[in-house]
């Protein structure tokens, strides 16, 4: 070959090349959209929205060395007390600890009851055992999902002290007839608010209805840490009081420990970028609303129960649960379809083999049983856009067919 040739031959390779692993590029993008369409959790996306702002506040306090509590935690509860309207609220390192501790500080121990539900995450039963005291579930409403005040009264005994209502995927429960009864047998509330920030009812705000409110800001909570990190809301002083030394090892002052407490402290860390998040919780709500009724409208005519939107309430949509009879295969369906799922929760706590002993067998709670045999959680959060409901939407209507068939 002369050297002309030589070159064009060579020319010509490069060229091959570089095609053939544009070609492989492309079709690796293809397949990881078929991998995962749609999500079912994006916490990318909401940190990608306020990046700048975030990594401020996280060397801000790197660099300020107030790691532990401290003025950025100080600061995100004045915020957050505002938000719930209460007066107080005691940041802590988990929703978990901010159950505990408000068992504690409303004086709930060893002997007493405390009514609440198994339809939920297994931290609301565990922190009434930390707190020595013993669980009685009642069974739910089926359209609401949430405790069943109708269900109480039966379960009162001289032993209750508190009742502990869920407010489920971000419904709060039916709480004026909760508190009706509390106040009529003398019982403490304590409303498990840990998916529900900003959610109302009857224009109340989720925490502040009943005697202590607890939150959770886990990552994938509608308001979120970048780690652990929850939260008691209260208008009593007393109570704040209580929570305050029992979170930080019962010191009234340094060394001088009064109760015997916990390490549950907020990270500063946490309490900053829980303070740039208060900025956005409330679009971020309006996203995931917006979405829910987009979702309301697309599957109205489809064989599911949709989430529950009393009137009276502000649903916050922590989770778009619908029921469906072949709750598996529908959900096998859309995973193949690339639409990522979840199931909130698959066993409730009494049928759990930890919580065996609490004395709830199979068939004593037939709501809460069936519910989450049925519950299918589709993707919501805040950046959640109106093609992608289309796109989850449509793809449920295949598969509901298809099953049928
Ligand atoms: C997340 C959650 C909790 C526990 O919160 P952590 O911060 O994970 O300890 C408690 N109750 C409910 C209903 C929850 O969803």
């Amino acid at each position: 070959m002369d050297r002309f040739s030589l070159l064009c031959y060579y020319l010509l390779n490069c060229v091959v090349l570089v095609f053939a692993s544009e070609l492989n590029v492309a079709a690796s993008c293809a397949l990881q959209r078929i991998i995962s369409l749609i999500p079912f959790l994006d916490l990318k996306a909401q940190y990608l929205q306020m990046k700048p702002e975030i990594d401020a506040a996280v060397l801000r306090v790197i660099d300020s060395t107030q790691y532990v509590q401290g003025p950025e935690v100080a600061a995100f509860e004045k915020r957050f007390a505002l938000y719930c309207s209460t007066e107080h609220c005691l940041a802590v390192n988990t929703g978990t600890s901010a159950l505990h501790l408000a068992l504690l500080a409303a004086g709930v121990g060893a002997g007493d009851e405390v009514i609440t539900v198994s339809l939920t995450f297994v931290a609301t039963t565990a922190a009434i055992l930390y707190a020595g005291a013993k669980p009685v579930f009642v069974d739910v409403d089926p359209e609401t999902r949430t405790m069943d005040p109708e269900a109480i009264e039966a379960a009162i005994t001289p032993r209750t002290r508190a009742i502990l209502p869920v407010h489920l995927h971000g419904l709060m429960a039916d709480m004026d007839p909760i508190m009706e009864i509390a106040r009529r047998h003398g019982l403490v509330v304590i409303e498990d608010a840990a998916q529900a920030h900003g959610a109302e009812y009857k224009g109340r705000r989720a925490g502040s209805i009943g005697d202590l409110g607890c939150f959770s800001f886990y990552p994938g909570k509608n308001l979120g840490a970048y780690g652990e990190g929850g939260a008691v809301v209260t208008n009593k002083a007393d109570y704040a009081q209580r929570i305050s030394l029992l979170r930080d090892w019962g010191q009234e002052s340094k060394y001088n420990h009064v109760l015997r407490g916990y390490n549950y402290r907020m990270d500063g860390i946490q309490g900053a970028i829980l303070g740039v998040k208060m900025n956005y919780i409330e679009a971020w709500t309006e996203g995931r609303r917006a979405a829910a009724s987009q979702y309301d409208r697309l599957l109205q005519k489809l064989p599911c129960q949709r989430p529950a939107s009393p009137a009276d309430r502000r649903h916050v949509y922590h989770v778009y649960a619908v029921t469906l009879a072949r709750r598996d295969e529908t959900q096998a369906a859309l995973q193949a379809a690339g639409i990522g799922t979840g199931i909130h929760y698959p066993i409730p706590v009494h049928l759990q083999k930890a919580y065996a002993d609490i004395g709830h067998g199979v068939g004593s709670l037939p709501v809460t049983e069936a519910l989450s045999k049925q519950f299918l959680s589709l993707p919501i959060y805040a950046e959640f856009k109106p093609e992608q409901v289309d796109v989850v939407a449509t793809e449920l209507k295949k598969a509901l067919p298809a099953l049928a068939a």
